[in-house]
């Protein structure tokens, strides 16, 4: 997917505002009410009509109208809103090229004002078509909360805490540099992914390296899920790095073995294909420590000593619930089958003031937006030869299908929008001065599970700024 910043540049405090506005209302609501929009943005009488046609210009958000006049983030929205955060809190002042296209993420390189580059991952869970569907479908059916907003929010702050967690313990991980909503800022790896490397000077040692990670990081209570040629990094020097972390589980994980196994295999298999390597002898010691094999020199995870309390430790660490962490997991193991209720409405409300206060002091003009090439890389998605974690499904060309709906929306439907625009505006003006509910309220708090309480909530609080 594209990232156009070109526009960050001259989106207005009333833009972010109202994005901001639509953001907070996705907590509750799949499509947002344009009234409520309205209402939490609390712009003078009208601007948010007209920003919010600004903002669907510039396909930051998605027109609604199959059920009510509603709105909703896309990626780009999203991307922006963390963007300027990071911006605005001096983390980089540039964005660049691409540099990778994950199965759900996509990679920028971005650079501080002293050239410092760095790497942006912007997470995209549920791009992949199979799991929109599913996602939505559950969504539907039990009208909760949980949405990719919500997922990719927390698959960031996952592999944030991990990443810093793991370079603690001396793994080698790129450098955890900051975190917000589903972007996570990291050291720059050098080199290049195993799986484009046709040759390898000691692929014995490289390849003794790699296994002995996957059994050092079961001694510390992880399997990482996805480990195979294109999370790990090498250089000239054929100095690994482990990258993406967000699906890796706890040891006790009940699947803990199987996902072992996995790994382990993903790795041998590719060392026996593209580096003709047999393995007997070559796992007797691997990163110095003698490790118990089975007859083909596989580690074995029953005889691998594991410190099972390290996963849950660092993630309440970071500030992950216990129900954050069973939602992800139920989402990373590729299906959503509980409803997710929505019992921290108060605290969340506390976020959203603080979110929407950051956006709203944040400037804009301090992003200076380098070249964008559209050169990738290898994509994992079309090359991947060992199967992969529990996230493996092939994406969408665009990363969304959702995506080209708002496409047909704002480039065909412009004057019918206009006119719907207006209508909910009229509308919302005749509720406010004549206190009545209207249609669209109604529905909305009725068809989401919502409280209307709960916005004007919101906007009392944010009116007294
Ligand atoms: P996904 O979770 O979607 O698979 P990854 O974290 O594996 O995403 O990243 C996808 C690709 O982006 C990698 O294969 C790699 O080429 C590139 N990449 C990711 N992180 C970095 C980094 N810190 N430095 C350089 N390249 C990176
Ligand atoms: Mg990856």
């Amino acid at each position: 997917m594209k990232l156009d910043v070109d526009v960050l540049r001259y989106l207005t405090k009333e833009d972010f505002r109202v994005l901001t506005a639509v953001e907070m209302g996705m907590r509750n609501h799949e499509i947002v009410p344009a009234e409520l929009v309205e209402r939490i943005a609390a712009l003078k009488h009208g601007g948010t009509y007209k920003v919010m046609k600004n903002l669907l210009k510039h396909k930051l958000l998605h027109h609604d109208a199959s059920k009510y006049d509603g709105f909703r983030l896309t990626y780009l929205g999203y991307d922006f809103l963390a963007i300027k955060t990071l911006v605005n809190r001096g983390v980089f002042s540039a964005v660049g090229r691409q540099l990778g296209v994950g199965k759900e993420s996509d990679i920028f390189e971005v650079a501080t004002e002293d050239g410092t580059v760095m790497a942006m991952k912007l997470h995209r869970l549920g791009r992949t078509s199979f799991r929109a569907v599913k996602s939505k479908r559950d969504y539907l059916k039990h009208r909760s909360s949980f949405n990719w907003l919500y997922l990719s929010r927390l698959a960031a702050l996952r592999e944030f805490s991990f990443m810093k967690a793991l370079q603690e313990h001396g793994f080698p991980v790129p450098n955890a540099v900051d975190c917000n909503r589903h972007c996570v800022i990291m050291s720059l790896v050098p080199g290049y992914p195993l799986v484009q490397v046709k040759q390898l000077e000691n692929p014995e040692i490289v390849f003794n390296t790699i296994i002995g990670l996957v059994v050092r990081l079961t001694e510390h209570g992880l399997i990482h899920c996805d480990f195979n040629e294109f999370n790990i990094m090498i250089d000239d020097d054929e100095k690994i790095t482990m990258i993406d972390f967000p699906q890796m589980v706890s040891v006790s994980h009940r699947n803990a073995q199987m996902y072992f196994d996995r790994d382990v295999e993903c790795v041998f298999k590719f060392f026996s294909k593209r580096f003709n390597m047999s393995f007997h002898e070559c796992t007797a010691d691997i990163d110095g420590t003698a490790v118990d094999t089975d007859d083909s020199g596989r580690p074995s995870f029953t005889s691998i000593a594991k410190d099972t309390g390290f996963l849950d430790k660092e993630l309440s660490a970071s500030g992950f619930t216990r129900k954050d962490q069973e939602e992800i997991a139920k989402f990373i193991e590729g299906g959503i089958k509980k409803d997710a209720s929505s019992d921290d409405e108060d605290t969340e409300d506390d976020e959203h003031i603080s979110m929407l206060n950051e956006a709203n002091t944040m400037g804009v003009d301090s992003l200076h937006v380098a070249d964008q090439h559209d050169e990738q890389v290898e994509s994992e998605g079309n090359v991947r030869t060992c199967e992969a974690g529990p996230s493996s499904e092939p994406e969408n060309e665009d990363g969304s299908n959702e995506e080209g709906d708002n496409e047909t929306v704002t480039n065909d439907n412009d004057a019918e929008l206009e006119k719907r625009l207006n209508k909910v505006r009229r509308r919302a003006v005749t509720a406010a001065r004549g206190g009545r509910k209207t249609f669209a309220s109604r529905n909305t708090y009725k068809d989401k599970g919502g409280k209307s309480s709960n916005s004007s909530k919101i906007q009392r609080q944010l009116s007294s700024w």
